[in-house]
C-alpha cells in the first residue's frame, strides 16, 4: 500500500496534478487491497501508534486507511507514514475519529483511558472492531467498555505480547502449586515517559497470581511502600515500579520463601511484539460476535 500510494503521488507531483484521494478503496482489479484488513490507528503520532503504522505498512495482509490524533496535535495534516518514519502512505493524520471508524475494518488504539472510552462508543456506533492496548483503565471504565462491547467486538489487552500472555498462565500455575507462605512480589521497569504505575501488565501478573491462590488482588495488593511500613502482611502481593531511559517493558514475578526464590521474567526489547499482537487480535475479532475479549481469547490459551 505504501509503495503504490507513493508511486501514485509522485506521478501526480511530476504531472503537476493534485494527489490521489487519501483513503485507498478496493477496486475490482486490486485483489491485495480487497483482501487486506483495513486498519485505522488512533493516536498514530504516539510511540505505539507509530509502531503500528510501520508494522501495518510492512504487512501484506494489512492496509492503513487512516490515523487520527487528539485535537490540537501538531501531527494533524502530516502524512501518517512519514510521521512514523517510513515512505508516505498518502494518508494525512486526521482529528475526526468518526471518519476513521467508518473507513476501517478494525481500529487499533493505544492512547489514554478517557480517549479510549470515547472511541469505544464510536466503535459501538459504527459496529467496528476496536483493539484497545491502552493501560490504566479503572474498574468503572472497564464496565463502560463492557457496555459498548454489547454492540461490537472489543479486545482489551493491557499487554499484547505472546510471551507475556503465556507467562501469565504460568504465574497462575506456580501460585496454585506453592503454599501461601511464599511471598509474591512483582517488579516492573518501563521508559521514563510512562504515566501510569504499576503497569497494566504488572497488575495482570498480580491478578494471575491472586487467581492461582484463590485470593482477591484488590484486597491483597501492596502498591508502593515508603517509610516505616511494618512487616510484610501475610499473603500480600507487592508491586514495585521502576522508571528510566527507553526500557520497552520488563516484568518479574518473584516467589520468595525461606531459603529459596523463584523468579519468572519477561523482557520486551521491541514494541513490534505489541503491534504483532494487535494485528492478530484485529484479524481474530473481525466477524466475531459482539463482546469484550482478551488476549487469552485471541491466543486460545
Ligand atoms: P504515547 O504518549 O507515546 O502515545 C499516545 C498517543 O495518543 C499520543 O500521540 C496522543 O496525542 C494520542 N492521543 C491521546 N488522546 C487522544 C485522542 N483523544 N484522540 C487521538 N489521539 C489521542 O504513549 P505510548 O507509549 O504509545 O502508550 C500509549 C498507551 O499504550 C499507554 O497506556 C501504554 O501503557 C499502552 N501500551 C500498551 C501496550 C500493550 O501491549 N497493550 C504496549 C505498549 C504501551
Amino acid at each position: 500500500m505504501a509503495k503504490s500510494s507513493k508511486t501514485k503521488s509522485s506521478r501526480a507531483k511530476a504531472s503537476g496534478k493534485i494527489a490521489a484521494p487519501a483513503i485507498p478503496r478496493p477496486t475490482p482489479d486490486n485483489s491485495r487491497l480487497k483482501s487486506a484488513l483495513r486498519i485505522g490507528v488512533v493516536g498514530c503520532a504516539g510511540r505505539m501508534g507509530q509502531m503500528l503504522v510501520r508494522a501495518a505498512a510492512a504487512n501484506e495482509r494489512c492496509l492503513v486507511v487512516g490515523g487520527v490524533e487528539r485535537a490540537g496535535s501538531s501531527a494533524i495534516g502530516r502524512d501518517v507514514g512519514a510521521l512514523a518514519g517510513i515512505d508516505p502512505l498518502g494518508v494525512p493524520v486526521g482529528s475526526d475519529a468518526g471518519d476513521l471508524f467508518d473507513a476501517a475494518d478494525a481500529v487499533l488504539e493505544f492512547t489514554s483511558p478517557t480517549a479510549t472510552l470515547h472511541h469505544a462508543e464510536l466503535a459501538a456506533k459504527h459496529r467496528k472492531v476496536h483493539i484497545v492496548g491502552t493501560t490504566g483503565l479503572e474498574a468503572p471504565q472497564i464496565a463502560t467498555l463492557q457496555r459498548h462491547a454489547k454492540q461490537t467486538a472489543i479486545v482489551l489487552a493491557p499487554n499484547m505480547s505472546l510471551g507475556v500472555n503465556l507467562l501469565l498462565r504460568m504465574v497462575t500455575q506456580v501460585a496454585r502449586s506453592l503454599d501461601p507462605d511464599w511471598d509474591i512480589e512483582i517488579v516492573e521497569m518501563h521508559h521514563r515517559h510512562k504515566v501510569d504505575a504499576p503497569s497494566g501488565t504488572a497488575l495482570l501478573f498480580g491478578r494471575a497470581a491472586a487467581a492461582g491462590r484463590g485470593a482477591d488482588l484488590d484486597k491483597m495488593a501492596e502498591r508502593g511502600r515508603d517509610g516505616v511500613t511494618g512487616a510484610r502482611k501475610p499473603g500480600a502481593i507487592g508491586f514495585a515500579a521502576l522508571r528510566g531511559g527507553d526500557v520497552v517493558g520488563e516484568h518479574s514475578v518473584i516467589f520468595a520463601a525461606e531459603g529459596e526464590r523463584i523468579e519468572l521474567t519477561h523482557k520486551a526489547t521491541s514494541r513490534d511484539i505489541f503491534a504483532r499482537g494487535a494485528f492478530a487480535a484485529a484479524r481474530w475479532a473481525t466477524g466475531r460476535k459482539p463482546g469484550l475479549y482478551s488476549m487469552k481469547d485471541v491466543l486460545g490459551i
